[in-house]
């Protein structure tokens, strides 16, 4: 059972998906925790997939993985980002997760040889992890992000689930509908009618929305929200007008201004506390919209770039988001620019690279344009230019320096190779059992682990800290066996766990290279608007540095 006077905020969508819930959600999350509550956003993915890591990123965005090592959706890491702090694997569900609890609680007996159906088993499930959420979170407020439109045939029973509690406790809920009002361009005007259509749509469920967050190209007069606010039975204050903005980071200071917060612990009756303090979060959102006086190009150079309809800047979201949080610290105004592996593979990499100031190569999979991601490894190396390998990129550094400076000829990964002379990536004997077993989803060494950094290094002068801690996401490791070779070439291991056997992060010596470092663990997971992460940080502060010498 939920604690007593615990508030849920439900969040469900309106017309059509892909306007911008989630931002909203988060932007909910900020302003109450700005008014001194305790919140917890909670996302709710209705398909299928038990979680999130076996979905290809350029069709679902990127795998947000948790500290507990979950693989989430995207919209985790918004939450995380607005929030400041770090969710949960309870914060996270899919309906995959539910079914897959209730199939196994029937093989288990757990029904006591009952007839098991959708409901009420499957919606008390939900139920049950709506409320387990602010129970491990002990939040003063849930604020739930049903994923998906309303009239979706597999969000029905997570729409419901939340109908049954405001049935039980009324004044301990409330449903927040974000809609979608088109400008037909053929008009000019806005039009309400979507949006009265889809509040009817949600009241066939039994339920009602006391607010409604209108998302459209311009602001909603004072009009358009009387006509809705009468259409669909709704306090006109309640309407809320969410324009196109040119920031997402805008959106908490938009609803400020609306008085958004308070309205919401109104219409759940709870005690008003201290006025909204949004003062940090103003400062970053001026920070990011300055326009500084140098501007940086970074490479990013990945496989993706080339697969047809997809959106690589949610494939990439969090590495993006990094960099702009990173660029306020750094006073830079970054341009990110996607360059494909296998343009560099085939053709000239000096004419395809020598424009910009940085290059990352992110984290990846697979074969497709590797020996391209390899040459601008070697690319960066030689002509010194500041390079961040997340992941696969940390890997890739290794392997480069391995084949070019410690002459191990064919080095690479066993990813790729598995018949390599010198597998200087490895996979770990666990995983190899998972391999063979075709055991794929939410196998891979996920989630936060400890690393030790050495003093003296690039690693540890933007940590300051010989303990760090940061999340993964992958199945291979640098072989140890290559480590004291790769070292004795010149190779520094600045980050290893703590018990020294696996490589965390690679790097090479400040007198030989302005910044080449890579890590193996994905830092950008763990980079907030508020807390900039200090290696984003050090590789822009080095691109500037770059940029200036150039
Ligand atoms: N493919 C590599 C591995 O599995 C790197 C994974 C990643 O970049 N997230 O180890």
């Amino acid at each position: 059972m939920a604690r007593k006077g615990h508030k849920y905020i439900f969040v469900i969508g309106g017309v059509m998906s892909g306007v911008g819930k989630g931002i909203a959600s988060s932007s909910m999350g900020l302003v109450l925790q700005a008014k001194g509550f305790s919140v917890n956003l909670v996302k709710v993915d209705p398909y299928l997939n038990v979680d999130a890591g076996t979905m290809n990123p350029t069709e679902h965005g990127e795998v947000f993985v948790l500290d507990s090592g979950l693989e989430t959706d995207q919209d985790m890491g918004n939450y995380e980002r607005f929030l400041n702090r770090d969710l949960g694997a309870e914060d996270y569900m899919t309906g995959g997760m539910i079914y897959q609890t209730v199939i196994n609680r029937e093989r288990a007996l757990g029904y006591g040889g009952k007839c098991v159906e959708a409901i009420p088993d499957v919606r008390n499930e939900i139920q049950q992890r709506y409320e387990s959420a602010s129970n491990v979170n002990e939040s003063e407020i849930s604020v739930i992000e049903i994923g998906g439109t309303v009239g979706d045939f597999q969000n029905a029973l997570f729409i419901d689930a939340a109908r049954v509690m405001k049935m039980r406790h009324p004044d301990d809920i409330t449903f927040v509908m974000v809609s979608y009002l088109p400008v037909p361009g053929s008009l000019g005007e806005m039009k309400t009618r979507p949006t009265q259509n889809a509040v009817r749509q949600l009241n066939a469920y039994g339920v009602h929305p006391d607010f409604l967050i209108a998302r459209s190209k311009y602001p909603v007069d004072e009009k358009r929200k009387r006509k809705i606010a009468i259409a669909c039975s709704m306090r006109t204050d309640h309407v809320v007008s969410a324009p196109d903005i040119e920031s997402i980071y805008d959106v908490p200071l938009n609803f400020e201004k609306d008085k958004l917060a308070d309205a919401l612990t109104d219409a759940l009756k709870l005690p008003s506390k201290k006025n909204t303090d949004l003062s940090e979060w103003r400062k970053f959102v001026r920070a990011i919209k300055r326009k500084n006086s140098i501007d940086i190009d970074i490479a990013i150079v990945g496989k993706y770039f080339d697969t047809g309809d997809f959106v690589l800047s949610d494939a990439y979201l969090s590495v993006i988001e990094a960099i702009k949080f990173s660029a306020t610290v750094a006073h830079a105004t970054p341009h990110i620019h996607w360059v494909n592996a296998k343009d560099i593979e085939h053709g000239d990499v000096e004419e395809v690279l020598s424009k910009y100031d940085g290059i990352i190569v992110p984290g990846g999979f697979g074969e497709s344009g590797i020996e391209g991601k390899i040459k601008a490894v070697e690319y960066a190396r030689v002509n010194k230019i500041p390079y961040f390998g997340l992941c696969y990129g940390m890997q890739l550094l290794v392997i480069e320096y391995a084949r070019n400076v410690a002459k191990l000829d064919g080095a690479h990964t066993a990813e790729i190779d598995k018949k390599t002379k010198h597998p200087i990536v490895a996979i770990m004997e666990s995983q190899k059992e998972n391999l063979e077993q075709d055991k794929y989803g939410g196998s891979m060494r996920l989630g936060a682990y400890p690393a030790n950094l050495k003093k003296g290094t690039l690693a540890y002068g933007a940590y300051k800290n010989e303990q760090i801690s940061e999340r993964h996401r992958h199945r291979y490791e640098i072989n140890p066996k290559y480590v004291e070779q790769l070292e004795k070439s010149g190779m520094v291991f600045s980050g290893t766990s703590p018990d020294g056997v696996l490589m965390e992060i690679a790097e090479l010596p400040k007198k030989v290279h302005p910044f080449m470092l890579g890590t193996q663990f994905h830092p950008e997971l763990k980079a907030r608007p508020l807390s900039p992460h200090p290696l984003f940080t050090a590789f822009l502060k080095a691109t500037v540095v770059h940029k200036k010498n150039t």
